[in-house]
């Protein structure tokens, strides 16, 4: 399960309101893509979500519970972090049990959890490297290994693929889709570029100064932007 509500959700920094009344619903399973110009708030949205940041005012729903005061740990959703959050000294193996061990699993729950994880991501023969042996896109999976093996609600990405170089992007681009596919699991992932967004969304949130300019799937948006900013942004014709 992975259905998040938002209901009228601001976060104010100072005097500074960077998410003015905001009003979100993401479907349990589906693929949601908040993408918008540097600034907007993807990453607020996205961290308030995840409950790294709390919100100012409102209310944050996860499977119909109240989630605005769960601490992070206990949200069960997974932030997957760029590739260089891994820890250089520890295996692959070991980067990926990191969480499993930290919350207190047994062994031998971990070592399934691990290697069911590595399958899923092709890194089985991987495992007893460390990340400075691996290639920048099998870092990057080990980075998304480590979100899996918590059998999240939802996966959270704010940005995972900015650091990799343009032709690894297009993979990853593909290998994170495939996940999606595979898993079936709420993924939510923000992104300023169009590209990543129009190709790998079922859901596209456009977002400008905090506030939501239109919410669609690609085609939607494509066909019918509801303003020149979007149309603009999403590169439609209009
Ligand atoms: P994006 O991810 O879309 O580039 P952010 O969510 O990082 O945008 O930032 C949105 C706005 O909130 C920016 O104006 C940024 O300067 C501001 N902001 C983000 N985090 C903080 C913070 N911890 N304190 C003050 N202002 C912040
Ligand atoms: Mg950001």
């Amino acid at each position: 399960m992975g259905r998040i509500t938002l209901d009228k959700v601001t976060k104010t920094f100072g005097e500074v309101e960077v998410i003015p009344p905001l009003d979100l619903v993401i479907e349990d399973g589906e693929f949601t893509v908040f993408v918008g110009p540097s600034g907007c708030g993807k990453s607020t949205l996205l961290r308030l979500i995840a409950g790294l940041e709390d919100i100012t005012t409102g209310q944050i729903r996860i499977d119909g519970a109240d989630a605005t005061n769960v601490p992070p740990a206990r949200r069960g959703l997974a932030m997957v972090f760029q590739s260089y959050a891994l820890y250089p000294h520890m295996s692959v193996r070991k980067n990926i049990a990191f969480p499993l061990r930290m919350a207190g699993l047994d062994k031998a729950e971990q070592t399934r959890r691990v290697e069911q994880a590595a399958a899923v991501l092709n890194l089985t023969d991987y495992l007893d490297r460390r990340p400075g042996q691996l290639s920048g896109g099998q870092r990057q999976r080990v980075a998304i290994g480590r979100a899996i093996v918590r059998e999240p609600a939802a996966f959270l990405f704010d940005e995972p693929l900015s650091n990799l170089d343009a032709a690894l992007r297009v993979g990853m681009r593909l290998e994170i889709s495939e996940l999606h596919e595979r898993l079936k699991t709420t993924m939510i992932y923000v992104t300023h570029d169009q590209v990543e967004a129009m190709t790998m969304a079922d859901k596209i949130v456009v977002l400008r100064a905090g506030n939501i300019e239109q919410v669609g799937s690609p085609l939607e948006l494509y066909r019918t932007p509801r303003n020149l900013f979007v149309a603009g942004f999403i590169g439609s014709p209009r």
